[in-house]
């Protein structure tokens, strides 16, 4: 496996960051990233009115053929098993098609989820279903979104006119990982 954060080669191992390297339970393919974290997480008991807390260990995988994949669980095992059920689903997903069947639910950059498994994956719609065509040349794009919010308006730009085009905000558009947490921040606005 290899760690996102660090780029490197972690074989085996998953590292949550308080409880050390953990052997992994479940063969993941060599080139699956993941980033694990363990987190403390606050619950207010409703009779009593105070705060009670427990660690929880989540983790982030990009296994192949699964673009995203998160568990989560209060042991390192409970997380890995949460996160590869979920792996086994999408790789088991089929209708016959061999394929998912992506819904863009909102998203207009290209990713969706699959309305039978669950997986999220990130270019997998193409401008011509989302109905987006770059705003200067008419070419379909999932490029680049600019919101007019005083407007209402939304307009698209493809890779070609970005360039001369300056657009607002930035972000690394060349690299798969930045494109998908890209399209998850995507989700928020
Ligand atoms: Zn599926
Ligand atoms: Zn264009």
């Amino acid at each position: 496996m290899r760690e996102i954060m660090t780029c490197q080669d972690t074989g085996t191992t998953i590292d949550f960051r308080s409880q050390g390297p953990c052997e992994v339970r479940h063969p993941w393919p060599a080139e699956t990233a993941v980033c694990a974290v363990s987190g403390v997480v606050l619950i207010r008991n409703a009779k009593e009115g105070e705060r009670t807390s427990y660690t929880m260990l989540f983790m982030e995988v990009y296994p192949p053929e699964a673009a995203f994949i998160r568990g989560e669980g209060a042991t390192p095992e409970a997380c890995e098993d949460t996160a590869w059920a979920k792996y086994q689903r999408a790789l088991n997903c089929s209708d016959g098609s061999g394929s998912h069947n992506w819904e863009a639910r909102g998203y207009r950059n290209g990713a969706g989820f699959c309305s039978r498994c669950g997986t999220f994956g990130s270019q997998i719609i193409t401008s011509e279903q989302l109905d987006q065509f770059c705003r200067v040349c008419g070419t379909g794009t999932t490029y680049h979104r600019d919101t007019d919010n005083a407007a209402g308006t939304t307009t698209f730009l493809c890779e070609e006119r970005y360039k001369t085009h300056k657009p607002t905000c930035h972000f690394s558009h060349d690299r798969p990982l930045a494109q998908l947490l890209a399209a998850l921040i995507d989700e928020e606005d």
